[in-house]
């Protein structure tokens, strides 16, 4: 059943508390004093803020530094409490905070609120988690001695989004974060402002009413005045930075350079392979979401497919038919399943890389072109390339943020597991087949190489309760659940003695 979207988030969202929103109407790009929000999918501003710059990143830093010195001695369990409340507002504000997010980056009704409630769950998690941030303890050499570790906060911590989770990658972090006792500075993608204005406003309204106001922070500006000042500033114990594997270049250099950590979330160049037993029924749906979901704009979009020589065929066929039926449009009209991508940018990399694909030697088996939607936005058709024989086509090996697969065959697991791993990137990854040793060598040392490696489902749409991440250029960090939480704390072994004699390890006589 199609979701509804709330009419008017703009008006229902706290956006209008700390003088930065600016309306629709005094919005003008021209001014570098703002950054305007387009939606995406006609092109008209929703709004615009008032950019910080160096001042506006001190004062946040500091005021982040300030309320850690107290956070940080707050019991674990009361600030899952903080957490858990943060949920349930999140609750109230569903409905608009997803709507927001559609307005502001083009994804379909079901997406946008599926964005928000991962923030819920996360927040969920996160509560439970506030009760096990347990460490280990070890049996000591020495007698009347105990050896164990324990878990610290870490600091303030810096995290920096993508456009194409403006709610969600946030939630990821903040919630772990807040939970291990750090506090958090949050600096969004300039595409989409307003959803990190309206989450973070939540949060902190949350923390301040239960009287821990500075944990939560946003500042918003360009990458020169802000994004690399934040990210070279020893204050900020770890950079969490999602984004591209350009981004993440810089910014793992930057945070080394100071001996501070980073976790990095970038791009992928993700794909399934198909064996030739697979169950059609379900590889057609898995891959029509993962590789047309969001429109191609996730890190985990499925862009690369290698399907077996003996089910290639009857497998497009079906893929292209999928692809032919599914509705381009307004994001905020329910039956839509392609919205927009998020700038004109966007679509000519779209244009380029089918151009280079066409003279590469690839073939276009459907889409290819720019959508005919008249609202104003770029729009493209979901597109199948398929790669010539000898399946050597250099576009596949880049990510290019739209919703292009490119096709590739083979004959035996191996050829097809080369092919699979013979990229740049390793984030997320899939095998569609109904046999347990395909599937097994899919997932054993030999097999897939990413972060994520999954079995008769596509490679987007991860929980929260595994952890998240990728290998090589995506960047080897790892965030929201499993043990992703020690990344936001530091570890301390601690040993104490309880007998009455000083005895050194390692048999160590002195004196
Ligand atoms: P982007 O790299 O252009 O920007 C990401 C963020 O980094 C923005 O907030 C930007 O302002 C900031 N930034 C860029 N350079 C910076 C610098 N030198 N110092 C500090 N901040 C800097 O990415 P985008 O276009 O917003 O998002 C799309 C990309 O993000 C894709 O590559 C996608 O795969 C990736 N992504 C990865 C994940 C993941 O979890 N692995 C999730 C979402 C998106």
């Amino acid at each position: 059943m199609p979701q509804k979207m709330a009419t008017n988030p703009l008006q229902s969202l706290p956006l209008h508390e700390d003088g930065r929103f600016i309306a629709p109407g005094s919005a003008d790009p021209a001014d570098p004093s703002q950054a305007v929000s387009l939606n995406p999918a006609t092109g008209q501003p929703l709004g615009a803020v008032r950019l910080d710059g160096p001042r506006e990143l001190e004062a946040t830093i500091e005021r982040a530094r300030d309320a850690f010195l107290r956070w940080r001695s707050v019991p674990a369990p009361q600030r899952g409490e903080v957490v858990r409340r943060i949920g349930n507002a999140l609750r109230e504000h569903k409905d608009a905070l997803g709507a927001l997010v559609c307005l502001e980056v083009g994804k379909i009704a079901s997406e946008g609120l599926g964005e928000v409630q991962e923030t819920i769950d996360i927040a969920d998690y996160a509560t439970g988690l506030s009760r096990m941030l347990g460490g280990r303890t070890m049996p000591s050499e020495r007698a009347d001695h105990r050896l164990f570790e324990q878990w610290q906060p870490l600091g303030p911590i810096g995290v920096i989004t993508a456009f194409n989770f403006p709610n969600a990658v946030w939630g990821w972090n903040a919630m772990i974060a807040a939970v291990c006792g750090d506090t958090v500075v949050w600096k969004p993608s300039l595409l989409a402002p307003l959803t990190a204005m309206a989450t973070n406003a939540i949060a902190d309204k949350v923390a301040r009413e239960m009287g821990h106001e500075g944990v939560f922070n946003l500042v918003i500006g360009t990458d020169d005045m802000v994004g690399r000042p934040m990210v070279a500033d020893a204050r900020l114990p770890l950079i969490s930075a999602t984004g591209s594997t350009a981004m993440g270049r810089q910014v793992g250099q930057v945070v080394a350079a100071r001996l501070g950590r980073s976790l990095l979330e970038l791009g992928g160049n993700n794909a399934v392979i198909v064996e030739p037993d697979a169950d059609l029924d379900l590889a057609v749906p898995a891959l029509l979401f993962a590789a047309v979901g969001t429109a191609g704009q996730r890190c985990t979009t499925t862009r690369r497919l290698i399907a077996h020589e003996a089910i290639v065929g009857p497998l497009l066929e079906r893929l292209i038919d999928a692809y032919e039926r599914a509705p381009i449009g307004d994001p905020m009209d329910p039956g839509t399943l392609v919205g927009p991508l998020i700038h004109d940018k966007a679509a000519q990399a779209f244009d380029a890389a089918v151009t280079k694909a066409i003279a590469q030697g690839g073939t276009v088996l459907t889409g290819g072109t720019r959508a005919d939607v008249a609202l104003g936005g770029c729009f493209v058709c979901p597109t199948i390339i398929r790669a010539p024989q000898g399946n050597t086509l250099p576009i596949a090996s880049e990510e290019t943020f739209a919703p292009i697969l490119y096709v590739f065959s083979y004959r035996n697991l191996d050829d097809a597991l080369a092919l699979h791993n013979g990229t740049a990137h390793g984030l997320s990854s899939a095998i569609m087949t109904t046999n347990v040793r395909a599937s097994e060598r899919f997932l054993s040392p030999a097999g897939s190489d990413c972060g994520i490696a999954n079995v008769n489902i596509g490679t987007s749409g991860a929980e929260i309760g595994g952890a998240f991440g990728g290998e090589k250029d995506s960047g080897g960090g790892r965030e929201a659940g499993s043990d992703s939480w020690k990344a936001y704390m530091r570890r301390q072994t601690c040993t104490i003695n309880y007998g009455a004699s000083l005895r050194l390890a390692q048999g160590v006589r002195f004196g």
